[in-house]
């Protein structure tokens, strides 16, 4: 049965027009963040590890996550732009900001919002490899197997779905959509015109 996007306490939001159907609400995320924190916590206890963020797409999600992990932990953030189309996405990949930390000799654990070909990631690791670290682990919101042209060892998934494009909980379309506190289909008409 398909979820009536909500806004909280804004059912009225424009955004809400552009959205087909729900994928998971705000309280299924939340539930699943907290797992995924109390999974990572126990493996990394006493690692002192470096979480990195893909940004922009990850924000929503590794705020939520890093309060769902009791153990000590350092954050950073790397942002990385690919090329393709809108909905599609290249394999060409630029880094736009690079980390702040020496990740050599570190435990890391990327932290990505959504992996669909798995181009940007297998870029992303290659370039964080070469530096050295004691180890590089992936944790990903979202995993889009079915379009899947790299391998890349992801470790800690939070939901496997369908290939559609998805917005809503930090992953944008046209830098929009973003705020919406739910991870929602995006009507194919508003990408396609
Ligand atoms: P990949 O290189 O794995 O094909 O693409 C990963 C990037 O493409 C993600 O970080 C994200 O920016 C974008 N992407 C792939 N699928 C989706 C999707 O369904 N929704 C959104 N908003 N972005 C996506």
């Amino acid at each position: 049965m398909k979820t009536q996007p909500t806004f909280a306490h804004a059912p009225e939001s424009p955004l809400l027009a552009h959205i087909e159907e729900t994928l998971f609400s705000g309280e299924q995320i939340a539930t699943r963040v907290t797992e995924l924190g109390a999974e990572i916590s126990r493996d990394y206890m006493g690692l002192d590890p470096l979480l990195v963020g893909v940004l922009r797409g990850v924000a929503v999600f590794i705020g939520d996550l890093v309060r769902a992990i009791p153990a000590p932990l350092d954050l950073d953030f790397i942002a990385i732009s690919s090329y393709g189309t809108a909905t599609r996405s290249s394999g060409v990949v630029r880094i736009l900001k690079d980390l702040d930390e020496n990740i050599t000799g570190r435990h890391v654990l990327v932290v990505e919002d959504i992996i669909d070909t798995g181009l940007t990631l297998s870029y992303l690791m290659r370039q964080l490899l070469e530096r050295r670290p004691a180890s590089v682990e992936i944790c990903t919101l979202l995993d889009k197997p079915a379009r899947r042209l790299a391998e890349v060892p992801v470790k800690y998934v939070g939901f496997t779905i369908p290939d559609k494009f998805v917005v809503g909980y930090g992953l944008d379309y046209a830098q929009k959509y973003r705020n919406l506190p739910f991870l929602g289909v995006l009507k194919p008409e508003v990408y396609s015109r």
